[in-house]
């Protein structure tokens, strides 16, 4: 028995059967040229022409859901609207199962990690956080819980994507390094000692170690490609956290790397 995970981001879908026990049994990846629902359409299309023999299908997406509904309603940075997988469902004929990117990263390093409570941040072009309690995600009577690039670190600071000031994300998402500084964030998280990644490594310090007071935490999980392969912006903010707050905090790297938000969108299916 294996379920179908699907992770959709905004350049590309990444798809996976995943057995039982976690592991990827075979996967495909399908660059997106565009981001509207006919685009979403086609992937799950080739996707599940692709892989056979699941049993249910997980799918993990950024932005807004209506979980009830079973609808991706919007994200930024896509043009997706209203995006329903009931005619999937009925086509399929299999359940099917709709998550925030972030919540499934958290989902999936906990079933591979076998932890029962696990926070996970996602460092993308957004910065998103999973919350995993006694194996299930925790979402909040509104749904948003855990939206940790939308704390505010500085009040009255650098204008943010949602329209509030002095976000986390405005000083450490990806699209804010672009657009504040001029660089992608791997250029400029290179050198940790230009103002950006500086900027970036104070945010996520003051972010992450009031998320860790607030939940009782001696490790966050981080995933998201501009955590993933680069242990010394990493080790950076964990030293910050450790001399500034005298808190002691280990921030890790996943097992699942890259592959938690493909997994944890299976793992809603058990
Ligand atoms: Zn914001």
């Amino acid at each position: 028995m294996a379920y179908l995970g699907i992770d959709i981001g905004g350049t590309k879908v990444a798809a996976g059967l995943v057995a039982e026990d976690g592991h990827i049994l075979k996967e495909i990846y399908i660059e997106l040229q565009n981001t509207d629902n006919n685009a979403i359409d086609e992937a799950i299309a080739k996707v599940t022409s692709e892989l056979t023999g699941f049993t249910a299908i997980g799918i993990g997406v950024p932005g807004t859901l209506d979980r009830a509904n079973k609808t991706w309603v919007k994200a930024s940075n896509l043009h997706i609207s209203s995006w329903s997988l009931n005619k999937w469902q009925d086509k399929l004929g299999v359940p099917i199962y709709l998550e925030n990117d972030a919540n499934c990263a958290a989902l999936g390093e906990s079933w591979v990690s076998n932890k029962k409570d696990l926070i996970l941040i996602a460092l993308g072009t957004g910065v998103g956080m999973g919350i995993v309690i006694n194996n299930k995600i925790l979402i909040g009577s509104t749904g948003l819980a855990g939206e940790a690039g939308h704390i505010i670190i500085y009040p009255d600071g650098r204008d943010c994507s949602c329209g509030l000031k002095g976000c986390l994300e405005a000083y450490a998402g990806g699209w804010a390094l672009k657009k504040y500084h001029g660089q992608s964030p791997k250029e400029l998280l290179q050198n940790l000692h230009n103002q950006a990644a500086q900027e970036a490594i104070e945010a996520l310090a003051i972010g992450l170690f009031n998320i860790a007071t607030l939940f009782g935490l001696e490790e966050i999980y981080l995933g998201g490609s501009i955590a993933v392969n680069n242990h010394h912006f990493i080790q950076s903010i964990q030293e910050s956290i450790q001399k500034k707050y005298n808190y002691d905090i280990q921030l890790k790297i996943g097992q699942t790397l890259n592959k938690a938000g493909l997994i944890g969108a299976a793992a809603l299916c058990r």
